[in-house]
């Protein structure tokens, strides 16, 4: 897989009247967080990053499908058996996926673990997963197989091999989260990056947005697209190499809910939205439905914009919100 990586260029470490900038990375699921934040002193700031590091710990007790004492490992043992009681927040995100899985046609969807698994597994073995055993994991997915008991806040997976898989949302609602709790303490301007997903809070006093460059993937250092965002998030389809590999050939870590299959490596995306949640999500199910997904999207909700880049790195199309380098 060739990645987009996403850089924060352009920012001033001055200090703007009153405020400071402050940064500080920690690491969490798997991949690094970087917070830049401007506060008017360092107490404050420490408390925020406390906050936030506090934060990710408890999403990672809710979403986490590294570790068998998270509520989605107790969700998906008792996957068939019986509805399981989860928190609040856990039945919100569920509600949220399937959302989105509606407003995607089920090119992002959390049901995707058993193929998942299956991929990862297999080609960790040196194979691929036989075509028989692709179809079962298929007959595994479907959003519509996750049934939700509002009143008594419990999930059920409709059939014994259902599992559910946060990794495609799980990051930029994080992000989002932190930023939430950073407003709450009365910080405006400021960046969160996880693991390349971002939201760019207000920007730094007397400017009027932050300035996030797109690398080409693939290659060195080249920006082939600077990004002017305020209180908006993005994300790319990986900003790091993930991929499953079998005899030479890279397979993406993102599967075609259609097919059960890897998505086709034939193009990188770059998503802007709202919130660092959409821009995660609608940069995985462009990553499925490649441009025409791009297209779709754009048209329906004006706040988003795509980049999607062909194979070849040539190849470049923009949509919605996105102005073309
Ligand atoms: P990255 O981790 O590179 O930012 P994504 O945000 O696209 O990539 O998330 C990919 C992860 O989401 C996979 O590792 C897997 O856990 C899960 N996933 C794979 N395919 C899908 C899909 N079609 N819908 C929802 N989640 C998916
Ligand atoms: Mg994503």
């Amino acid at each position: 897989m060739r990645h987009f990586a996403l850089l924060v260029l352009l920012f001033c470490s001055c200090s703007h009247g009153t405020e400071n900038l402050y940064e500080r990375s920690f690491y969490s699921m798997g991949s690094t967080v970087e917070l830049k934040f401007y506060s008017p002193n360092e107490e404050l700031f420490h408390r925020v990053v406390n906050a936030c590091v506090e934060r990710t710990k408890e999403i990672d007790r809710l979403f986490s499908n590294y570790r068998d004492d998270s509520v989605l490992a107790e969700v998906n043992r008792n996957a068939g058996v019986r509805p399981v009681p989860v928190p609040g927040e856990f039945l919100s995100l569920v509600r949220t996926s399937i959302r989105y899985s509606e407003l995607t046609e089920g090119a992002f969807d959390i049901t995707i673990g058993s193929p998942f698994e299956l991929w990862r597994a297999e080609t960790k073995a040196g194979r691929l997963p036989a075509r028989s055993r692709i179809s079962d994991a298929l007959g595994c997915t479907g959003f519509r197989k996750i049934k939700i008991d509002e009143v008594k806040s419990q999930v059920f997976l409709d059939g014994d091999c259902v599992r559910l898989d946060f990794g495609a949302i799980g990051k930029g609602y994080a992000v989002d989260e932190m930023v939430k709790i950073a407003r709450e303490s009365g910080i405006t301007r400021g960046l969160v990056n996880f693991g390349g997903n971002i939201y760019a809070m207000n920007p730094p006093a007397g400017k009027k947005s932050w300035d996030v460059g797109v690398r080409k993937p693939g290659s060195g250092s080249e920006i082939i697209s600077r990004l002017d965002l305020a209180n908006k998030g993005v994300a790319t389809s990986g900003d790091y190499e993930r991929y499953f590999e079998h005899g030479g050939k890279r397979y993406s870590h993102i599967i075609d809910p259609r097919t059960g299959w890897p998505a086709e490596d034939m193009t990188s995306v770059v998503a802007v939205s709202k919130n660092a949640t959409e821009a995660d999500v609608f940069s995985t199910a462009v990553s499925v439905l490649g441009p025409r997904g791009a297209k779709m999207f754009a048209r329906k909700d004006k706040s988003l914009g795509f980049l999607v880049v062909g194979k070849n790195g040539k190849r470049r199309s923009c949509f919605g919100s996105y102005t073309c380098p």
